[in-house]
This record gives C-alpha cells, structure tokens and sequence, in this order.
C-alpha cells in the first residue's frame, strides 16, 4: 500500500496515473481485494479493518485527484507549445512592399505638397469633352492621333492622359489655384517602352495675367528634377502640345552616364522626362476664366521609376512576380 503511495507521487503522465489506479481500486486491485477479505472477519476486527481501508481508500483518492489535475494542466502546457503558431514565420518571407509607381508617386507629391499644390484625382471614364475637346484638342483635329485610345459603346473614352481632372478643377475653382493630378491613364500602345495603360502626374498652376510666368515654370521643374535626381543638368526644347503655347520637353542629364552618352540615352548623353507649357487662352475659354495665366506640366510615372530605379524593362512594373 504504502509503495503504492510512493509511485503515485513519483507517475509523469496521466497513463502511469491510470496505470496505478487500476492497481489500487479495479477489479482485481489492491484495495478491491482488501474490501473483499472483509467478509472473512467478524466483531470488532471486520469494523476496525473496514474503518481502516476506508480511509486509505480516501487518501489514495484525494491524492489520485490532485495529481491528476496537476498532470492535466502540464499537459495541457505541452500541448500548446508543441502546436504553437509563429505568426512571424509567414510574414518573414511573404511581407508585401508598395509598389515602384506608388513609391514614384509618393515622391513626386512630396515635392509638390511642399508648394501648396492641391492633389486632385477624377474618373479614369471621361466625356470626349473633358479629355479632348476643351483641352484644345476638336474631333477630328490630327492632335487627336497622337493619343489614340480606347472607347466604350456609349462613346465614352478611357482618358488618355490626367489633364481632364485640370479641367474638372476649374471648372468648379475660381483662381488663383496650384493642383497636382497624379493617376493611371490608357492609350492603345503596347511594346517594350509602351503599356495600354500607365501612369502620368500632372501639375497646373494659374493666377492673374501676368503673375504666372515661363520663368517660375522652368525654375520648380530644375528644383523638382534635381530634388529626385540629384545633381543633374536640365534643358527645354520647343515642342507642340495643343493645351499649351508656347510649349516644351525638359530633358535632363543622363543618369547613368552623367551626360557621355550610353544606351539608355541612346548616346545623346540627354533623357527626355516631362513635357510642360504655358496653359493655351482656348483651354482657359473653355473652362470660362478670363485675364489669367498659367503654366501646365506632364510626366510619365514609369518613365520616372525606371530611371530612378533603375529598370530596363517597363512589362516588369505590370507582370505579377512574388518575388519582386
Ligand atoms: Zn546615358
């Protein structure tokens, strides 16, 4: 009995204690037995003894109890960290990061915020209206090959640049107004430089006439070009957009060649990166402002990234790779 008692104290698992129990009270067990042997005695012996094994019964059984919460609550412990999910396991290696032209994005509004320059964002679905026409761009103009684009059924266009959200802005702003337009655009290209859709950043600036100069255009796109690239050399060329006049392309020194030519700029030591303007009085007539000037400018947000970055190959931005 008393070795019994020993092991009880000494069992590991819940199947020893078991074990044990089985030894003392089932069927052929220790104290079963004993209980038995009773009917052998008589008088005073059979209730002394009877006494006796109750008590121990009682012993054994409060003993057996405590252990047996014990061992279940250790268990239970290793059970649980035994099936334990580290939650870090999968984020290790499957974080998310933004993307390239989000980052492109974040970077260029940056620069713009810190100018007062309002961020506004329209419908990437448009009125032939809003995208052509009263940017000085008439149905059936040339102008309009340049950007040639998708309709829907009811005619109207997938826009096929961020100058719409110019013209939503004054129509509903009085001036003087400063406004950053970033957002996907479309237009029917499709090889190693070109994408059905992409994504440009516009910026438009307007005041009263002659408040507003070519001067303070061409010094923000130095400041702006140089705050993303570092130390680079900037240069406009005359060019023709039709919401503009006069109108501009900014090349800048190459980044990769520091302007001895490479490549990438097809040896000409220059980068083509934004297209600018003084904002054409047609357009102003169009939105019904009088006596302003302005100044308007385009990006290409791939253009920017793949630069920055350094990627050779646009399809990249758009495939889906997990291990970029
Ligand atoms: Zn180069």
């Amino acid at each position: 009995m008393q070795s019994i008692k020993q092991q009880l104290q000494a069992v590991q698992t819940l199947q020893e204690l078991e074990n044990l129990k089985v030894q003392m009270s089932g069927k052929k067990g220790v104290l079963t037995l004993a209980f038995a042997q009773l009917k052998n005695l008589e008088g005073e012996e059979k209730k002394q003894k009877a006494q006796e094994l109750n008590l121990l019964k009682q012993e054994f059984e409060s003993i057996y109890e405590n252990k047996k919460s014990e061992l279940q609550t250790l268990e239970l412990a290793k059970k649980l960290e035994k099936e334990r999910i580290d939650v870090s396991l999968f984020t290790q290696n499957k974080a998310g990061k933004t993307h390239y032209i989000h980052l492109m994005i974040e970077k260029i509004l940056d620069y713009f915020s810190l100018l007062n320059f309002e961020v506004c964002q329209g419908s990437l679905i448009e009125e032939d209206f809003y995208n052509f026409e009263a940017l000085n761009i008439p149905k059936f103009h040339p102008a309009r090959d340049m950007q040639d684009t998708f309709y829907t059924r009811d005619q109207k266009v997938l826009r096929t640049h961020t100058s719409p959200v110019q013209i939503h802005t004054m129509l509903n702003k009085k001036p003087p107004l400063r406004m950053i337009a970033p957002g996907a655009v479309f237009r029917r290209d499709y090889d190693l430089t070109h994408s059905p859709m992409f994504h440009q950043v516009e910026g438009l600036m307007v005041d009263e006439k002659g408040l507003v100069s070519f001067s303070h255009l061409k010094f923000i796109l130095e400041d702006f070009l140089k705050s993303i690239f570092g130390d680079i050399q900037v240069r406009f060329r005359s060019s023709f957009f039709p919401f503009t006049e006069p109108s501009a392309e900014v090349d800048m020194s190459c980044v990769f060649c520091q302007g001895e030519g490479c490549r990438v700029c097809s040896h000409t030591g220059w980068l083509e990166v934004l297209g600018c303007g003084m904002v054409n009085d047609n357009v102003f007539k169009a939105v019904g402002y009088e006596n302003v000037s302005g100044y308007a400018f385009g990006l290409g947000v791939e253009r920017f990234a793949m630069l920055y970055y350094a990627i050779n190959d646009l399809r990249g931005f758009f495939e889906v790779d997990l291990r970029n």
